[in-house]
């Protein structure tokens, strides 16, 4: 891993809607690395998406960036004029989305989906744009000849296949992935992402990758973000967050999922409902569901810090930091 390729700095992203603003992004601060895989988790509705769209500057109304800014090796993408943008947006850094699969155009062959993106960002011939594509699918696991394929005619995995081989075509240094296989039943999520880190190995791209299965997390990535109500509350190595997760909500998280090898359990899961992001309560945002409440937690929502004896463990938690 060598330097640092995305840093997100304090970034707020509201909705603003007639029944009032809500707060999907609260101030959210953190690095990518260089070939680094970040893993982001959270329940349904704590911003994931929110947050992914906006690295790309993807969002749109009413979606708003209220604060912060995104830098990709130093270059603001929510300063980036249209046409540098567009650019990054394949070339740098790509997404690959939660309903992806169903984001093939249906009535264009795979092959002219791949051979336009091509064309479109490099000045090559037709020929060298088709052997291009050819290879990037084979480099997917497809075979050359479903150049001529519509998306109907695929199985559920490979149009997930194509949709990660159009993400990689130009070879970007990041790729996005929220969700990409939730979608997918377990067997071919598990090839997929075998497959994704074949790639990464060859390639060196930088993952973001966004998802509820922590056990697909732990395995893959270097380092895990956990969100709760649009605040990034806990960061750290997967190792370090997973053997010793310290916030009361990362705790309750990785209780409710279960273990294969452990002794049987009953699983735990976080009492209450998430938060409603258009009644912030004064203080903490987590206090009303957190066991670990005291009157310091009525003050405000803390801020990430870092663990004094493992600094690369930021928590943002008054009752462990102590701040
Ligand atoms: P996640 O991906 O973690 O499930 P999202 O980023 O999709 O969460 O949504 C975060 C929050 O943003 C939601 O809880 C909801 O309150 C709000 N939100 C998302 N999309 C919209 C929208 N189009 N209009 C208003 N609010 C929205
Ligand atoms: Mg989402």
């Amino acid at each position: 891993m060598s330097g640092v390729l995305l840093q997100i700095k304090n970034l707020c992203v509201d909705y603003v809607t007639d029944a009032g603003t809500a707060r999907a992004v609260n101030d959210v601060s953190f690095n990518i690395a260089a070939g680094e895989t970040i893993g982001l988790a959270g329940e349904s509705g704590c911003g994931k998406s929110t947050l992914a769209f906006a690295i790309t500057n993807l969002h749109s109304a009413p979606a708003l960036i209220s604060e912060g800014s995104i830098l990709f090796e130093g270059r603001d993408v929510l300063c980036m004029p249209d046409d540098e943008l567009r650019r990054f947006r394949w070339a740098e850094a790509s997404m690959v989305f939660q309903s992806a699969m169903n984001a093939l155009n249906p009535v264009i062959t795979i092959g002219e989906q791949l051979i336009d993106v091509i064309l479109a960002h490099n000045a090559v011939s037709y020929e060298e744009a088709y052997g291009r594509a050819e290879s990037s699918l084979e480099l997917v696991g497809i075979h050359p000849s479903r150049m001529q394929s519509y998306a109907h005619q695929l199985s559920g995995g490979m149009r997930q296949r194509v949709v990660i081989a159009i993400a990689l075509i130009l070879r970007p240094k990041l790729i996005v992935m929220d969700e990409p296989t939730t979608a997918l039943d377990v067997v071919v999520e598990r090839e997929i992402m075998d497959q994704l880190y074949e790639l990464k190995a060859e390639l060196g791209f930088a993952i973001l990758f966004i998802s509820h299965d922590l056990g697909l997390m732990g395995e893959i990535t270097d380092r895990i973000g956990v969100m709760y109500a649009g605040n990034l509350v806990e960061m750290g190595t997967t190792s370090g967050l997973l053997a010793s997760p310290q916030h009361p909500y990362t705790q309750g998280l990785l209780a409710s999922f279960p273990t294969i090898h452990g002794p049987k359990t009953r699983l735990e899961g976080i009492p209450g409902n998430p938060l409603n992001l258009l009644e912030i309560p004064e203080g903490c945002y987590f206090q009303d569901r957190c066991n670990k409440k005291t009157d310091e937690c009525l003050l405000r929502q803390p801020e990430l810090i870092p663990l004094q004896k493992q600094p690369s463990h930021q928590v943002a938690c008054v009752e462990v930091t102590g701040l």
